[in-house]
């Protein structure tokens, strides 16, 4: 491929000598877990996000199901999420013997509907879980209206909007993405926003007291050493990564800039194109375009996934079945049909390269590709 998905090598050469430089720091250091590397790196991103309390883990999957562990959620509680997700986000809720209820999303932003949410909401409903899909933020204000209303935790999925806004339609107060809920989690997997040369993760909360439950939860239940006051897990993320992301959190800001600005240029490019409906960034959000996934109207998916690839450009369908559609959660209470929103987008999505490494040039090349094939068909 001439063209992929992401570009890690491109932007790994840009930091390249301060990131090696970490990297040999840690090494001389010898101090692999918890040191000193991870201590900054936690302070550097709770000033980031303007929260109170970061606690960094092994990955995103971890960080999920660390949130709901320590809102001591028991079997057969209901968690409302979106059907149209990572699955990692459903995972962690049958994990813990919780029940996960899903719900459809909005077909503009993809993000869960609120509306659904409320019509969700049983008196087993303990927790919901949005996610910022793709790179902007869930209606978070109506979300936590409806939390607030029936005494819910609210746990952000950050993993795709680490450094998104959401702008309070009341207040005007922004906030950054995973800041707004009891708990957000997020993911530092290689291609993420915000990616690691590994695995990696994070927990962030305002509240003290589940800040100091998941610091224990992390670490085998273990406040003082050998003594263990819950069941815990072991989720540490490690000094090599955290050294990394302690240098890549300094270009954050305009690693989001270059994917805002990759991804205007390809709304722009399709904007007049009934072949094609373009992602919709909601009033209350920046976007900070993890992926930019576009919606095919009549168009042969499969053909154009083809002819990009024999022009030498990835794409990728994220996601092609919905999360009650899948093997592993097929469930008497769901059915083909229930979902029409994400059924729909399933089958009619593609995504393309967005990166921090994009030009201009590249990005006509792969508009030009996608054009040539939408106005043929
Ligand atoms: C990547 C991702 C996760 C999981 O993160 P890992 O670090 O891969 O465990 C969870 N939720 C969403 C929405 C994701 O995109």
């Amino acid at each position: 491929m001439k063209y992929n998905m992401v570009d890690l090598v491109g932007q790994y050469e840009k930091i390249k000598p301060e990131v090696d430089e970490a990297i040999l720091k840690v090494m001389e250091e010898a101090s692999f877990i918890g040191g000193p590397a991870v201590k900054s790196f936690q302070g550097n991103l709770e000033e980031y996000l303007g929260v109170k309390h970061v606690i960094p883990c092994a990955n995103g999957t971890d960080a999920l199901q660390v949130a709901l562990m320590a809102l001591g959620l028991k079997p057969g509680d209901e968690v409302i999420t979106t059907s149209f997700t990572f699955i990692a986000t459903a995972e962690v809720i049958a994990l813990l013997q919780l029940t996960p209820v899903l719900v459809d999303v909005e077909p503009d932003t993809y993000n869960i509907d609120p509306r659904a949410i409320e019509k969700a909401v049983t008196p087993k409903t303990k927790a919901i879980i949005p996610v910022h899909l793709f790179g902007q933020c869930a209606d978070m204000n109506a979300i936590k209206k409806i939390a607030d209303k029936h005494g819910l935790f609210i746990v952000e999925d950050t993993a795709q909007a680490i450094s998104a806004d959401y702008t309070d339609p009341e207040t005007g107060m922004s906030q950054k993405a995973g800041s707004l809920g009891d708990i957000g989690c997020t993911s530092f997997f290689p291609s993420k926003n915000l990616g690691a040369f590994g695995d990696g993760g994070a927990i962030f909360t305002n509240r003290d007291d589940l800040a100091a439950k998941m610091r224990i939860i992390v670490n085998h239940g273990m406040a003082v050493r050998y003594y263990h006051d819950y069941v815990g897990v072991n989720s540490r993320l490690d000094s090599i990564q955290a050294a990394i992301l302690d240098i890549k959190l300094r270009h954050l800001d305009e690693y989001s800039a270059a994917r805002l600005k990759a991804g205007r240029y390809y709304n722009n490019s399709f904007a007049d194109n009934p072949k094609i409906t373009t992602p919709v960034t909601a009033a209350y959000t920046s976007h900070v375009f993890h992926q930019y996934t576009m919606v095919l109207n009549g168009v042969d998916r499969q053909g154009l996934m083809k002819h990009l690839a024999d022009n030498g450009i990835a794409s990728a369908v994220y996601y092609p079945v919905p999360l009650h559609l899948q093997k592993a959660y097929l469930d008497p209470r769901y059915k083909e049909g229930d979902f029409p929103v994400t059924e729909k987008l399933s089958k009619s999505v593609i995504s393309l390269p967005i990166h921090t490494e994009l030009t201009e040039g590249i990005q006509k090349e792969i508009t030009d590709a996608v054009l040539e094939f939408v106005n043929k068909a």
